[in-house]
């Protein structure tokens, strides 16, 4: 017996779920699913089957022909959650286990009517990376054991369903809906995904619909009319797109992430409904990820970079097709940034620095950062700056065609690459980046007119006709480059000349009230708590909360505002903000 990844207790000797059939029934006044999962194997087995779970109620197991299978639940693990074991009788093709979540269950947020757009109904929705969707089912919850599935939810008949999958039906019975899913292509089980809410759509294209609340769909199909086109673009850098449809859902402002790539229904965070379409940029890192995530998976979480640094790179290219060169140098210059700042909070442990990690005993949610997103697109620039474009494209094209609906790991990567571009890993010391700290000196770096003129400027202002000539990128890298040295920076002066604190776009907003908080500017304490108390996109709130902790004067005003907003916050940010906030 072997249990191949630190995050699951799946045991490679025991049967393997093949298929998974889910029906739940969404109780939104106890908080609560009360369902039945049934899984079955890709081979009939008998004896032990150990399941990861967490805060979940047993009710029973049976065979699918009905025998009734023994379980224990262990004691739950503070990372791992609760091992489900069930004693399988000879010969057993799948068991049914029916069970409730937890009010608690960490992949799902329940809103208040209050906490949506609209604040009439309540909203649910469920983000299972890295490990919660054994919080929402008991399975193998590991992303080497990919399952296909069907599922049917029962909600309030007001309300709208949607799943991660291909839609099959609704049929209403008096107040209550039944929305019926199936999921035909194999997915690891972080992409299990649903919402349930006041939902509209909208075609914006053949492949491609937007979701969101009534009252922000217009502004949602606006800012992603762009989808369609992107998606051809896509197709033309890594081949035939292989989930069908392209759909995606606009969030409530409390979703913790920029998206999730959530496989035929992207997830988005509403703070990208900038007005000017300037960051679609992440809805083309979701789309990517329908190739490198979705279809070439990690095998755990210690090989996350491989999701990652792929996907960062796909976004590059797919941005390089449609904006440019120069934004493409842009957008790679505030990686850079995030990639060192995430590395500078790792100084105690810099082993979280390396694109491999070694995950045993910790939370993938604790050791999440910038580093395999930034540092694994180093990695693969550097290696495409050494073989030249057309070779790795090629090789790229390769990669993705061999390990397609399979789950691979840094070794597999590496055995692939060494077969297909021969003494490349070699000769850019590939182990100094997996296996080492920090980014290596041999990092490719792109650079751009625009780039080096903003870097000539220091912490002085641009002049006006410049400024206003000026995408929030350059904005954001400009107030970026400030804030290393704040008190420098006239803050009254800027906002006065710029406007800088109403700015529409969140990422050039934050990183004004981040400077304007460095900086000691007075009336940038209250919006940043103001925006603080709108957004739980964990992309700002760490930069605001960290910003508030420098000062002395300011860390009270960080404590009231968290516990005032934390009941509001995602389960995952509230834990993220806490450690921010205890932080010596
Ligand atoms: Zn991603």
């Amino acid at each position: 017996m072997a249990r191949l990844d630190p995050h699951s207790y799946c045991d490679d000797a025991q049967p393997q779920t093949d298929t998974v059939d889910w029906v739940a029934r969404v109780d939104f006044a106890s908080k609560t699913l009360t369902a039945v999962a049934t899984l079955t194997f890709a081979r009939s087995g008998s004896g032990p089957l150990d399941l990861d779970t967490r805060g979940l109620t047993i009710d029973r197991a049976e065979t699918l022909d009905g025998r009734v299978v023994p379980f224990v639940v262990h004691t739950e693990d503070a990372v791992l959650g609760a091992r489900l074991t069930l004693t399988l009788p000879e010969g057993t093709a799948g068991v049914r286990v029916a069970y409730r979540t937890s009010p608690e269950a960490s992949a799902l947020q329940w809103l208040e009517a209050a906490q949506t757009h609209g604040g009439v109904h309540p909203f649910l929705f469920s983000q299972c990376q890295a490990i919660h969707a054994r919080s929402v089912l008991p399975l193998q919850d590991t992303p080497r054991v990919r399952v296909r599935y069907t599922a049917a939810l029962t909600v309030p008949a007001q309300l709208k369903a949607l799943m991660a999958a291909a839609f099959v039906s609704r049929e209403v019975d008096g107040d209550l809906a039944v929305e019926r899913w199936q999921m035909p292509q194999s997915i690891p089980p972080y992409l299990f995904a649903f919402a349930v809410g006041d939902l509209a759509g909208r075609e914006l294209g053949p492949r491609c619909r937007v979701w969101a609340e009534p009252g922000v769909i217009d502004r949602a199909a606006f800012e992603f009319a762009g989808a369609d086109a992107m998606l051809t673009t896509a197709e033309a850098l890594f081949g035939p797109y292989p989930w069908d449809r392209f759909d995606f859902l606009t969030m409530p402002p409390s979703f913790p992430y920029g998206g999730m790539e959530n496989p035929r229904l992207t997830f988005l965070t509403p703070t990208l409904l900038a007005g000017d379409r300037s960051l679609v940029n992440v809805l083309a890192h979701e789309l990517a990820h329908s190739w490198t995530g979705n279809l070439v998976t990690n095998a755990n979480a210690e090989h996350f970079w491989l999701n990652e640094g792929f996907t960062v790179y796909a976004e590059r290219r797919i941005q390089e097709v449609l904006e440019g060169a120069e934004r493409g140098a842009l957008s790679e210059a505030l990686g850079r940034e995030s990639l060192d700042e995430a590395i500078k909070g790792f100084k105690a442990r810099p082993a979280l620095t390396h694109l491999r990690t070694d995950l045993t005993g910790i939370d993938p949610d604790d050791a999440y950062s910038q580093v395999p997103y930034e540092k694994g697109y180093l990695f693969l620039k550097t290696l495409e700056r050494y073989v030249g474009r057309p070779a790795f494209d090629v090789y790229l094209r390769r990669y993705i065609e061999t390990f397609a609906f399979r789950s691979i790991t840094t070794d597999d990567f590496v055995r692939f690459t060494r077969a297909a571009l021969p003494g490349a890993l070699e000769a850019i010391d590939a182990p100094a980046w997996i296996e080492g700290p920090g980014v290596p000196s041999n990092a490719a770096s792109g650079g751009s007119a625009r780039l080096d003129a903003l870097r000539a400027l220091g912490t002085t202002p641009p002049a006006d006709a410049v400024a206003g000539a000026w995408s929030p990128a350059e904005w954001q890298l400009w107030l970026q480059q400030c804030a290393r040295t704040p008190d420098d920076v006239d803050c009254a002066a800027l906002d006065a000349r710029f406007d800088l604190s109403v700015s529409g776009n969140f990422e050039v907003l934050v990183a004004w009230l981040e400077l304007g908080v460095l900086a000691g500017y007075v009336p940038a304490v209250p919006r940043a708590c103001q925006l603080l108390s709108q957004v739980g996109r964990m992309k700002y709130l760490r930069p605001l909360y960290k910003a508030l902790m420098v000062r002395p004067e300011t860390r009270a005003v960080a404590r009231s505002t968290f516990e005032a907003c934390a009941p509001a916050y995602h389960p995952i940010a509230r834990q993220v903000v806490r450690g921010l906030l205890s932080a010596p």
